[in-house]
């Protein structure tokens, strides 16, 4: 039994229902049971770092165990919470992650990165392999860039996939092109999306009838 399927195994298995009584480990298992005590003292003591002096501590609590405990091998300090990077940002700061020591390699485990705060506007290391940017895509050799020309016949039809029995043309083949560019066709197919719920509530609304017949006024039908 863990406490989450998805949390590192080591710290998080409470017991073997094989061994112990499943109510047994459920309720007593220091492994499952770390995180009552919101309200107590005993609710943040495991805090550290950044979040044992975010003004948010007692209701939060460090954020996702998963992740803080991936990252440190502990637990209590989550290092990609929206809230302090905007905190760090206006202390013109800002936190980067340095692995320090590697996963021993068993299912759910984890390695321990180090934070490292410097300057918000500081040059990024160039050999930092946590810093990933659109130019570090590698792009499969027939991909199109945004002009056609690479990968393809320069006016040719770029035809990844044939298209579906009954479907002519070719399938549409996404761009190379910055992340800028994915976004905004992130943001046409919402669009699109919610305009198509849009017409199915609205249809759905037109089929319903406007007023439903009080029981004793329906017309019997049979003779
Ligand atoms: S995860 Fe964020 S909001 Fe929660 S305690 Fe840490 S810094 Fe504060």
């Amino acid at each position: 039994m863990k406490a989450d399927p998805t949390l590192p195994s080591e710290p998080y298995i409470g017991g073997n229902v094989r061994q112990r009584p499943l109510r047994e480990i459920v309720e007593h298992a220091q492994q499952l049971t770390y995180n009552l005590g919101a309200g107590t003292a005993a609710g943040t003591a495991h805090l550290w770092g950044f979040c044992r002096s975010c003004e948010f501590a007692e209701l939060c609590r460090g954020g996702d165990t998963f992740t803080a405990h991936s990252f440190f091998d502990r637990r209590g300090n989550h290092p990609y919470c929206h809230h302090r990077a905007l905190v760090q940002d206006r202390r013109g700061l800002r936190e980067r992650l340095a692995p320090r020591m590697p996963a021993s390699g068993r299912p759910y485990d984890n390695g321990v990165f180090e934070i490292i705060e410097e300057g918000r506007d500081d040059p990024w290391p160039g050999t930092d392999p946590l810093r990933f940017t659109a130019e570090d895509i590698r792009w499969p050799p027939d991909w199109p860039a945004d002009d056609g020309t690479a990968g393809v016949e320069v006016g040719a039809v770029p035809v990844r996939n044939p298209p579906p029995d009954g479907l002519d043309g070719a399938a549409p083949l996404l761009p190379r092109s910055p992340w800028s560019s994915s976004f905004s066709l992130m943001s046409e197919l919402i669009r699109a999306k919610r305009a198509l719920d849009r017409a199915e509530r609205e249809e759905a609304e037109g089929a319903l009838p406007l007023e439903r017949p009080h029981a004793s006024h329906q017309v019997s039908t049979t003779p």
